[in-house]
């Protein structure tokens, strides 16, 4: 959210969402110093929920440093280092997006490092997964660094940005898995309920990923409208859209939902 317009927040309640879950991300910029994450994690911890507050939506968030950023081994360290103390921040969820985003040494380096401040901390995570052609071995790497440290429950991680290629071997490992919905370079509404249809409820939920590039708030809504011109009924749709989400997030303390 902190790349759009206070429009959004009025659309997406107008729609019927009771939740916004930020993950920290790619600012639009390479920052260049740990104080730029320091402000990007008061702004995500304390400006944000209070600017979705004004319309009545509760607002959580991640805090990590993403992937895309993670090359430099000292920068990152340092961020890591500010983590703990905005964890007590009370609408924190956990570590995330963590992840890769070309695969690189340095990249899996600070992803351990992030698995490990989850672990020390018992944090909820959840993980990007690496775009196209990267993707598959993106997610086989990540699935078993994860599976590497004994103190991670998969039950408490949610793999995202999932295709039909990489869904399966998410679920067989006993993680959760994040449907991304984007107009371009991710999944459509109609395509996600396609993968929706050959998965099956259980740990699968919807999100729409809101950026610097051409997004779409409303995507999890207008998901949600693909599934009745299909004729699911609406406890179908309410599983997938909000309960599902709901099970996975109330195993932080931290997430509270008055409905
Ligand atoms: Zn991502």
């Amino acid at each position: 959210m902190v790349s759009r317009v206070t429009d959004d927040y009025l659309a997406m309640v107008m729609a019927g969402c009771v939740a916004v879950c930020e993950p920290a991300f790619w600012a639009g910029f390479d920052r260049s110093s740990p104080q730029g994450f320091h402000d990007y994690f008061c702004q995500l911890t304390d400006y944000e929920p209070r600017r979705a507050a004004r319309y009545h939506l509760p607002h959580f968030s991640w805090l990590c440093i993403n992937p895309k950023e993670a090359d430099d081994l000292i920068l990152a360290r340092e961020v890591l280092a500010l983590i703990p103390s905005f964890l007590t921040r009370p609408n924190v969820l956990g570590i995330g997006e963590i992840g890769l985003n070309r695969n690189t040494r340095n990249e899996l380096a600070i992803l351990e490092d992030h698995v490990r401040l989850a672990a020390d901390h018992n944090q909820l995570i959840l993980v990007h997964t690496p775009h196209l052609e990267d993707k598959w071995k993106g997610t086989r790497l990540i699935l078993d660094l994860l599976r590497a440290d004994p103190r991670i429950n998969p039950a408490r991680v949610i793999i995202d940005h999932v295709e039909e290629h990489t869904l399966r071997m998410v679920l067989d490992a006993g993680f959760w898995a994040g449907i991304t919905l984007y107009p371009d370079s991710k999944c459509t509404p109609a395509r996600a309920v396609d993968m929706f249809e050959t998965a099956g409820t259980g740990r699968l939920w919807l999100n729409s990923a809101c950026d610097w590039g051409q997004s779409d708030p409303l995507a999890v809504p207008k998901a949600a409208l693909e599934m009745r011109r299909r004729g699911y009924p609406d406890p179908v749709i309410r599983n997938l859209i909000l309960e599902a989400p709901r099970q996975f997030l109330t195993q932080s303390p931290n997430f509270k939902l008055n409905i």
